[in-house]
């Protein structure tokens, strides 16, 4: 919220209001045939005055031949054109202004009408500024979307019975195209994607680029919601046949974030927050969908709000806890060493799961100072269990590292010093990294892992089965173990095709020389099924949930409860 707001502020004094009753017509000799009085008042002259005669004398010379270009572009086919322009005052001064230009053919003229927002420049040379208009695809930007949406409200303040509705929306995986066909066709498609956009709408509506892959539907005097999902119809229909982009053939989807303008107040900021909350949501249920922002939602982005600012804290609070859960050799059914989950003890509201925190903490990046605190508490008790039971077999100690502590560049560095201080051999230190934190490091992990690795530290792919990860690459990954999302594991004894699955993965693991730990072990006849596919290790409730130190300790002592 803030972000959005430092960037609207200094705009303020660029963007100036024209009147509703803005009209140009002129011939298509350029000639000026109508001039509002909107128009005059606003450029200063009076119409005993010397007016220029020609519409091209009225803007930046600079703008003039790029203006003419564009206007003999237009034809019946083709009538409507927008475009940035600056437009001299009597005075000397200029206007940054948006265009939109319809040609009749018919009667060969030419009927120029200004987006509301113009904005003021200093000096007949000032150079449009690029805050005002996105530069790869020539939609409005972000700043002037919102300085629209402003705008509506205001005119909704007049009138009550005005319905709006924005629509955030964003290109599924557009990091994927990008990375895979490289940017310059990302911008490529980019500037399709806006254009379909445009094409979906009125021209009264408003397209804007917001960031990225990330667009804003501004859709005014609309009846009822159902004109907008009208709308997104219309715009989903278009996106089933494929961009053909130098050659390749790319299907994309879009998903869409909707606000409707309702009886709270709102604000321009917080309404396109609301927006993109409800865009996350809907590329969250596998994209190509669209989500209406409800009150429930808003109170969950309010309660993940508070979970961060108080997550700010709860580190130096101490209020983290490293808990452990055993992983057991499948072979002989002994302890083997543990895996570090995190847990939150928040002092109101008791123990957070870290499927609650992490993702918030990966956003902030507060992570990093997390994810180092974790490897060190982790490193510490396998060293004093390793000092205390030197009966018992080395038990290594599993620690997870997300895709923001992978992109760290102190990382190596920071796992070398806790080592040395703690004095943890090395080979007692496993690292986990999920699948879709590989892939979203779009191949510098694999530098740091291979590193990692040299060091003597085992590595192991986590949650393996849910990501993009497909097996044909798995040799060039500098990983030792595959560890089997427990998704795959619930149903083993009943379901042939997840048994089928998990059976490939051990062969192929077993063929690459690396080993396979099976998540998410609940009962004794999936251990069974597993020990007999070979699966070398595995971790799960039958054997002990995570529990904090102390219990571990007792785990170690006493050994694992008799399945
Ligand atoms: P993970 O690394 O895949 O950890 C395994 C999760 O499965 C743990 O959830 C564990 O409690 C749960 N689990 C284990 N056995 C069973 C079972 O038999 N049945 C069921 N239903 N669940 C089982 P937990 O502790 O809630 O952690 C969730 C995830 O949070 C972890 O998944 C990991 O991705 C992340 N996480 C936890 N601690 C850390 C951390 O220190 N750093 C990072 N980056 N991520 C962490
Ligand atoms: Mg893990
Ligand atoms: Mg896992």
């Amino acid at each position: 919220m803030y972000r959005a707001r430092q960037e609207t502020a200094p705009l303020e004094s660029f963007f100036f209001k024209l009147p509703e009753t803005f009209l140009l017509v002129f011939r298509d000799d350029l000639k000026l045939h109508l001039i509002s009085d909107a128009w005059l008042a606003t450029l200063g002259y009076d119409r005993q005055g010397a007016l220029p005669e020609n519409f091209l004398d009225l803007l930046h010379p600079d703008d003039r031949a790029a203006t003419a270009e564009r206007l003999a572009g237009l034809d019946a086919d083709n009538p409507t054109l927008r475009f940035s322009a600056r437009c001299c005052r009597a005075d000397g001064s200029c206007l940054g202004i948006i265009w939109n230009v319809s040609f009749d053919a018919a009667d060969r003229r030419y009927y120029a009408s200004a987006h509301e927002t113009a904005v003021n420049l200093h000096g007949s040379d000032a150079h449009l500024p690029d805050m005002f208009v996105d530069g790869l695809t020539g939609l409005p930007n972000r700043s002037l979307f919102l300085d629209r949406i402003e705008h509506t409200l205001r005119r909704r303040e007049r009138r009550k019975d005005l319905l709006f509705a924005v629509l955030h929306c964003g290109v599924d995986r557009f990091k994927v195209v990008n990375h895979s066909l490289g940017h310059r066709m990302g911008d490529v498609l980019l500037m399709s994607v806006a254009s379909v956009l445009r094409d979906a709408i009125r021209p009264t509506d408003m397209v804007a680029r917001l960031a990225g892959d990330e667009f804003g539907i501004l859709l005014e005097d609309i009846r009822d919601v159902s004109a907008t999902l009208l709308v997104v119809n219309r715009i989903q229909q278009k996106l089933v046949m494929p961009f053909s982009l130098d050659g390749h053939e790319v299907f994309i989807t879009v998903s869409f974030g909707i606000v409707v303008s309702g009886d709270a107040p709102l604000t321009p900021d917080g309404i396109l927050r609301d927006a993109n909350l409800s865009m996350v949501q809907a590329k969250a249920h596998g994209g190509g969908n669209y989500v209406l922002f409800d009150k429930q939602m808003h109170d969950r982005a309010v309660h993940r709000m508070e979970l961060e600012m108080d997550l700010r804290h709860a580190l130096e609070r101490g209020q983290f806890e490293a808990y452990f859960q055993p992983i057991v050799g499948l072979a002989d059914r002994r302890l083997t060493g543990f895996e570090a989950l995190a847990r939150w003890r928040h002092p109101s509201k008791g123990l957070i799961s870290p499927v609650e925190f992490i993702p918030v903490a990966e956003e902030t990046g507060l992570i990093v100072p997390l994810g180092r605190w974790m490897l060190r508490e982790a490193c510490r008790r396998a060293r004093d269990w390793q000092q205390r039971f030197p009966d018992h077999p080395p038990l290594a100690v599993s620690v997870n590292l997300s895709a923001r502590q992978l992109a760290h560049p102190a990382l190596v560095d920071d796992v070398a010093a806790c080592l040395a201080e703690t004095g943890l051999p090395v080979s007692l230190l496993k690292l986990e990294i999920t699948e879709s934190a590989m892939m979203e490091s779009e191949g510098a992990a694999v530098a740091v892992l291979e590193r990692l690795r040299a060091m003597g530290i085992r590595l192991l792919l986590d949650d393996f089965g849910t990501g993009y990860s497909s097996l044909s690459y798995l040799h060039r990954l500098p990983i030792d173990t595959l560890k089997v999302d427990r998704s795959f594991v619930t149903d083993l004894h009943q379901n042939p095709t997840d048994r089928h699955f998990v059976e490939t993965i051990v062969h192929l693991a077993h063929k690459l020389g690396r080993d396979v730990v099976c998540e998410g072990v609940e009962l004794a006849v999936q251990a069974d099924i597993l020990a007999a596919m070979g699966v070398e290790y595995s971790q799960g409730f039958l054997y002990s949930r995570p529990v904090a130190a102390h219990e571990a300790e007792m785990l170690i002592i006493t050994g694992l409860p008799e399945e």
